[in-house]
């Protein structure tokens, strides 16, 4: 019978080593390896492949419930290597309200080499089904966008992209595998900032695609080993024992932020509060069913984003918080605030970005894993000093 998650985190590419027994996994900090004979190796070269990599693949394979993993030195390096799939001329369809890094890599990098890219609403299936032509390739969608927090239907995008012979990219960063399997819901390829939660710690960079169709596995491990964005062993190595409590981990961020976005709903004192667990999110009803841990049990993760009226109250708040810390970057065990308009956002044009809802106001709350009695303590602090 396959193991559950939890265990599957603990125990999957992580069997005892062999020389001396040594139960966690040593960390295999070398760029080359002795060969016995002209190429007669397991592994060569670090770039091309490591032992310490290889395992974090196999754990982050089997809890995405993918056939294979491939590694990165980011997310963006990640993200990267899916554009490298598709040659000049391929159309994607890509969420309009993706990661400011996304946006970037495509227009600033990625259409001067001869892609192209619609920016589409993927909550609006007949938008995504309209902008489809002959040389679309791809959809890549992010659910819940960042910042916010806007679903897309992953069930139903993925029969589109089947029905128009697509591949379907869900970039399931805000989640983790602990809230949301893409794949089991028809995505082709699932992309994760591992440095978000999967590492969970604040203290890693990287980047991970999973998938279940090996000629496409074959050639993301071909474009890691050829563009060389891996990362190194020991960064592997944190990740793969993050991964250890990215259970226990999501519930409690899961715990403390559907709390926090109740109390920050009764204050009044926001013009929205954007979390899909609140009864007022006009995709709550998508999100208990789309996004359920491995018990079946739905898990709205631990990012809320709240708009204030404006950029001076914005900073009056965020400047009177003590316990989240102004940062980019979330998914860590410590709560962090952020301005995507100023900080995440800030590569993406003034009004695209209002147009989307990212005001100067608005601000991105990642609740973290501390006690919650004191993270409330300290917004209603803050708020108290905005006007
Ligand atoms: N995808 C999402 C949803 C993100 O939030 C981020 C970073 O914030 C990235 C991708 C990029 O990841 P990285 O910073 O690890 O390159």
């Amino acid at each position: 019978m396959k193991k559950k998650f939890e265990t599957r985190a603990i125990h999957v590419g992580q069997s005892p080593e062999s020389l001396y027994g040594s139960v966690s996994l040593p960390i295999y900090q070398t760029s080359t390896f002795k060969q016995e004979e002209f190429g007669e190796y397991t592994y060569d070269y670090s770039r091309a492949g490591n032992p310490t990599r290889s395992a974090l693949e196999e754990t982050l394979a089997s809890l995405e419930g993918g056939l294979d993993a491939a590694m990165y030195s980011s997310g963006m390096a990640a993200i990267s290597a899916i554009f490298m799939l598709l040659e000049k001329g391929d159309h994607v369809i890509i969420s309009d309200n993706v990661y400011g890094g996304t946006y970037r890599l495509m227009t600033q990098v990625l259409e001067s080499m001869g892609l192209l890219a619609s920016w589409v609403d993927t909550s609006n299936l007949d938008l995504i089904s309209s902008n489809i032509s002959g040389n679309t390739r791809m959809i890549m969608v992010e659910s819940p966008t960042n910042p916010m927090m806007q679903l897309t239907d992953i069930k139903a995008v993925s029969e589109i992209s089947k029905k128009n012979s697509l591949q379907l990219v869900v970039d399931n960063t805000f989640m983790s595998p602990y809230y949301q399997r893409p794949l089991s819901l028809g995505a082709d390829l699932v992309v994760h900032s591992t440095t978000k939660y999967i590492n969970g710690h604040s203290d890693v960079i990287g980047g991970v695609v999973i998938g279940s169709n090996s000629e496409t596995m074959e050639k993301l491990h071909f474009i890691q080993m050829s563009v060389g964005a891996v990362p190194g062993p020991f960064d592997c190595w944190l990740t793969q024992r993050s991964l250890k409590t990215l259970a226990v981990r999501m519930e409690a961020h899961n715990q403390n932020a559907m709390a926090i976005a109740k109390d920050l709903e009764n204050s009044g004192k926001f013009i929205n509060v954007y979390y899909p667990g609140l009864e007022s999110h006009r995709q709550f009803i998508l999100a208990t069913s789309q996004q359920l841990s491995p018990h079946g049990k739905p898990g709205y993760g631990g990012m809320i984003s709240v708009e204030l009226k404006n950029l001076e109250d914005a900073r009056a708040f965020v400047k009177n918080l003590e316990i989240f810390t102004l940062a980019e970057s979330l998914g860590g065990v410590e709560s962090l605030v952020c301005h995507p308009a100023t900080m995440t956002h800030a590569s993406i044009p003034f009004e695209i970005r209002n147009d989307l809802g990212i005001t100067d106001g608005l601000v991105r709350l990642s609740v973290g894993i501390e006690n919650v009695d004191d993270l409330l303590a300290d917004i209603n602090k803050a708020l108290s000093k905005v006007n």
